[in-house]
This record gives C-alpha cells, structure tokens and sequence, in this order.
C-alpha cells in the first residue's frame, strides 16, 4: 500500500482544491508506474496552460519520499502543487485499493471484506480532507452488528442531511443509467460520479463494481 495520506497531509488547501479540480476535470494523463531500485514510482502529465510533468516516489515500504512537478508553484511552495495532489487522485481512482477490489456481493458478505471497506473509507476521508467539499454528495458505509453476532454493511446518502440507502441494488442500477432521482426533500442526485465527493466516488465505484 502506497501512503498517499501523507501527501494529501502536507499540501495546502488550495493544492487540494485545484487538484480535485483537475482531477475531476480528467486533465491527468500518461500516467505511469515503474519500479526503481525497490523504490515505487508515479509519474503523470497535467493538462493546464501547458503539460505539467509530475512524479510521485515511494520507498521500499511505500512510504512517501519525495514528489516534485515541473511547475513554478512546485518550486515555490514546500508541500506539493495542485498538478501533483491530481495525479494522486487520479492512481488511487485508477488503481483503487487493488487488495479490496472483489465483487461488491462477496464483500457484503464478508466481515473483513466490511471492515476493509470501512478503513479504506476512514483512509480518504481523512486523506481527502472532506471537509472542504462544497456540495458534493456524500455516501458514508454504517457497519451495524446484527443480533447474530454478524457484520451487516448499510449505506446512507446526502449533502447536509444523510438518507438511509434502502435500495442499494436500485442505486447500482441509477449509476448504470446516470439517472436522477429524489431521496427526500434535501436531496435529489444524479447518479454520475461527478456528483459526488471523491472518498464517495470511490466507495460508489467499489460498490458499482
Ligand atoms: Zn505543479
């Protein structure tokens, strides 16, 4: 596993910002991985005024080592730039959690599976720093302990306000088809990934399988 927390921890607010936004924007491309003396590498190219080369190492134990991008801001500031936080968006959207990635069904059913979901999810939310999103819609795991002892995973839906996801199997189905539709009064989604934040993006790509 790859500690992408610690480079969201050290950008700024405005990194995080302008990088979701290219993110979101598909402006990453050529991104590439490569194995360098046991050190693993990342490396992209934004699309902006002009094409920004960023690289992303991490050491032997995925630890963060270094990052650096070709671009004035990269220089200037200490943490990293916005093209940089981009590029980690757009590997860990590619490439989400490889070790979590069975069928949404046998996940479901499975204790660890739900628990892995779960930590991945405290992972970028916390990564991500949430709480500077604007009106994105949030999906949020509820891990409840059944009477039997057993996990059972529940999903719950909003922007201010959460709904209880009651039709998860009609909510796969709306993100097949794009479709809007109203939860309640506070909350109407379209069902596209862009409509939701990235932690939630990522959940809904797992879920969606
Ligand atoms: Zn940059």
């Amino acid at each position: 596993m790859l500690d992408w927390d610690s480079l969201y921890g050290e950008a700024g607010a405005k990194a995080i910002a302008g990088g979701k936004k290219r993110f979101y924007d598909n402006r990453v491309g050529d991104m590439a991985t490569a194995r360098e003396n046991g050190k693993h590498r990342v490396t992209a190219v934004v699309k902006g005024d002009r094409e920004y080369r960023t690289e992303i190492l991490f050491d032997e134990q995925g630890g963060l080592y270094d990052y650096q991008c070709d671009c004035a801001a990269d220089k200037a500031a200490d943490g990293p730039c916005r093209h940089i936080v981009a590029t980690a968006l757009a590997y860990e959207n590619k490439f989400p959690a490889e070790s979590v990635r069975t069928d949404a069904e046998t996940a479901l059913r499975s204790d660890t599976g739900v628990r892995t979901l779960i930590d991945r999810y405290g992972k970028l939310r916390r990564g991500r720093k949430l709480a500077e999103e604007g009106d994105k819609v949030k999906l949020v795991p509820v891990m409840e302990m059944g009477a039997s002892g057993r996990l059972t995973l529940k999903f719950t839906i909003g922007i201010k306000k959460q709904y209880v996801l009651k039709d998860v199997a009609d909510f796969v189905s709306c993100m097949t088809t794009g479709a809007r539709k109203r939860y309640g009064v506070e909350l109407t989604v379209t069902h596209v990934l862009e409509s939701f934040d990235v932690a939630s993006a990522a959940l809904v790509y797992f879920v969606c399988g």
